[in-house]
Formats: structure tokens, C-alpha cells, sequence
């Protein structure tokens, strides 16, 4: 028995829906298969934090897969998708491989994940969705030699250099996505249908697109095929040497213990004009605010406006953000009564980089 997983990121509340149809779809596939699967989200925090990192899951439960998967896939992909045979759905080994992934439906999240599909590109510099957990990379729980499928219109080498070091090896894809389909989640599954063969087969996604899409069926079918065919790759090898990094996720014994933490449900306050130093939301960010001294009046309405206290109550400073806890909401470019403030693409800052 192989157990395998597909890990999507993606930001909270507007792309909540688009975490399940991936999960819906790839589970779908997979039932098609016979085998036996489970879709699940993480949600990291109340709905009023705009881009809080979010997580979603699909876990499988197969017998084995087959070695000449990728070459299946890809002769499949080479038909009309009007022509592609259907899967065949074995269910021979079904008890136990159900057995196997009902083991897995009361963690938290899988133990590892062969795939990693991320929704916005500014979140391969990790995500950091909860006070005391740290910043998790976006192969924290990739296994070695799995694929990161990135919705992105850049190349997988810019891509690279925000992503934490890593003594894994693995792949590293991009697709524009969302200049392909509005629900981009069928894109990137196309997409990882060529990078990590294995978990679900081009053809049992293609059946469960058409199934699910109805009359647009068949439409979606192709956006499937198109994007298997231009996703752009690279292969990134494993580091070399110990891996130093100045943020990471924090291991189970480095969490406050019982004693420390405060009594019941207590919330920490910070003092007022002050962020809260135990929840960093830089990583919910994928624009950041930032301000022409030429239109600036220095009114203050932007560290007023505020929602995180992430600004300097400082004029002569013209309300400088703190970096590290403005989530980029963009509600102070909003209210600003001369336009000062642009909100500006996170991946433009090289110091976006968190590591
Ligand atoms: S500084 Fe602006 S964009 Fe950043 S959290 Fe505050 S209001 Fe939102």
C-alpha cells in the first residue's frame, strides 16, 4: 500500500473555495481509480484576516503505482481530450487501502505530501498562519524528489530565490494559471499531472474535469491537456551542508509549555501603537504598501486606518510600516485622501526573502 498527498496553499477567505475543488477534484480522480482518498482544509484563523496562509489537502490510499505512470500520462495527453480512454476502476485492494487513509483523517495535516500547488507566488517564501508556530516553509512537507506547482507568470528560477534552502531535492514548476482559467486550480492540476505522475492519472482527471464541469466539461478538459504541456521546470538539488535559516517553523518543544502560556483564554494586548510581537503577518502579504514623500500630507490616516498597528505613529517618517507585521491589506493606500500610497508586488522588494 502507498499513501500518497497533494498539499494546496492558498490565501484565506477569497481562495477558500478553490482550496476544496482542487481536493474535490483530485479525490474525485482518485475514486475513479477504486482507491480511496480524503479531502481536507486546514483554516488558519478568523475569516477577517485577509491572506491568511491557508492550507488544504488530499490524501490517497493506493496499492501501488504504476512505474510507467509518467509514460501513460503522457501518451494520453498527446490525444484529443474527446478521445482519452477512461480509467479502470480497480477495487480489488479497496478495504485495505480505505483502512490505510481512514488512519490518516484525524491528523492535523499528512505526515508528507508529493505535491505542493500553490495559489499565489508570493507564498513560496513560506507561510506564517498562527502566533507560536513560526514560518513554515513551503516545503516543510514535501517529500524528497516531490514537485512545488506554482501559480505564477514568472519562471521558476526567479522563483527559487525566495524559497528556503532545503536538503530535499525536488521540482520547482510555474503556470500562469489564472491567465488560463478562472477556476486556475484545473490548470495547476494539469500542470502537476506532468511534474509528479503517480498520484492521480491524466486520464482519471480528465473524467472527473468533464464529470464535474458538466456542459464546460470538456472545455476544461483541454485547459487540463494545455497546461500539462507548457509548464516550465526546473530540477533543484538538494543543498549542500547544514542549512542556517534566521526564521523557521519552531519544533514541538520549542512551543510555550502550559505554564507559560496565559490562563484560559486570555489574549495577549499588546500596548497600544504596537504590533503584536507573537504573530508576524508579513507572509499573508502579496502587495506591499509603499509611500511617495511627494504626495505624502502627513494627515495620519493611513497609521489611524491601520488594522495591525503595522505603522509608526511617526510623521517624519512618514508612517513607516514595520515590515514584518503588515499583511498587506491594503486598507491605508484606501483611505488615503492624496494617493500617496501604491500597493506594490511583494516579489519586487529583494528583501521580500525571509530567509
Ligand atoms: S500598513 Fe497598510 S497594508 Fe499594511 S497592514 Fe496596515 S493598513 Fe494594511
Amino acid at each position: 500500500m502507498v499513501l500518497v498527498a497533494v498539499e494546496f496553499d492558498g490565501r484565506g477567505v477569497t481562495q477558500t473555495a478553490l482550496l476544496r475543488a482542487a481536493s474535490d477534484i483530485i479525490c474525485a480522480a482518485a475514486d475513479r481509480e477504486g482507491n480511496p482518498s480524503l479531502g481536507y482544509e486546514r483554516y488558519d484563523d478568523a475569516p477577517d484576516r485577509v491572506g491568511v496562509p491557508i492550507k488544504g489537502f488530499s490524501v490517497i490510499s493506493k496499492y501501488e503505482i504504476p512505474k510507467d505512470q509518467a509514460e501513460k500520462d503522457a501518451a494520453d495527453a498527446a490525444l484529443p481530450v474527446d478521445q482519452v480512454p477512461a480509467p479502470v476502476c480497480d477495487l480489488s485492494h479497496y478495504k485495505d487501502c480505505y483502512e490505510e487513509v481512514a488512519g490518516e483523517a484525524m491528523l492535523y495535516e499528512p505526515r508528507s505530501v508529493d505535491a505542493v500547488l500553490v495559489y499565489d507566488d508570493t507564498m513560496v517564501r513560506g507561510g506564517e498562519p498562527w502566533a507560536h508556530i513560526g514560518l513554515q516553509a513551503i516545503h516543510e512537507k514535501l517529500k524528497d524528489g516531490g514537485a512545488i506547482v506554482v501559480n505564477s507568470k514568472k519562471d521558476p528560477e526567479f522563483l527559487l530565490n525566495f524559497i528556503q534552502p532545503t536538503n530535499k531535492r525536488y521540482i520547482l514548476a510555474t503556470i500562469d494559471a489564472e491567465g488560463m482559467d478562472k477556476i486556475f486550480v484545473v490548470p495547476l492540476i494539469g500542470a502537476m499531472l506532468r511534474v509528479a505522475p503517480g498520484i492521480v492519472s491524466y486520464r482519471s482527471v480528465i473524467y472527473a474535469i468533464k464529470d464535474r464541469y458538466k456542459a464546460e466539461g470538456l472545455k476544461k478538459a483541454e485547459v487540463v491537456k494545455e497546461a500539462y504541456h507548457k509548464v516550465k521546470f526546473i530540477e533543484v538539488p538538494p543543498a549542500k551542508g547544514p542549512i542556517q535559516l534566521k526564521r523557521r517553523s519552531k519544533r514541538f518543544e520549542e512551543f510555550p509549555t502550559w505554564k507559560e502560556m496565559p490562563e484560559g483564554i486570555v489574549v495577549y494586548a499588546p500596548p497600544v501603537n504596537t504590533p503584536n510581537p507573537h504573530y508576524k503577518t508579513d507572509t499573508f502579504r502579496t502587495y506591499r504598501p509603499v509611500t511617495d514623500p511627494a504626495k505624502c500630507n502627513k494627515d495620519g490616516l493611513c497609521w489611524l486606518y491601520c488594522p495591525d498597528s503595522a505603522r509608526s505613529p511617526d510623521p517624519e517618517k512618514l508612517f513607516e510600516i514595520y515590515v514584518d507585521y503588515c499583511k498587506g491589506c491594503g486598507v491605508c493606500a484606501e483611505v488615503c485622501p492624496t494617493k500617496a500610497i501604491k500597493m506594490v508586488y511583494e516579489l519586487d522588494f529583494k528583501e521580500a526573502r525571509l530567509w
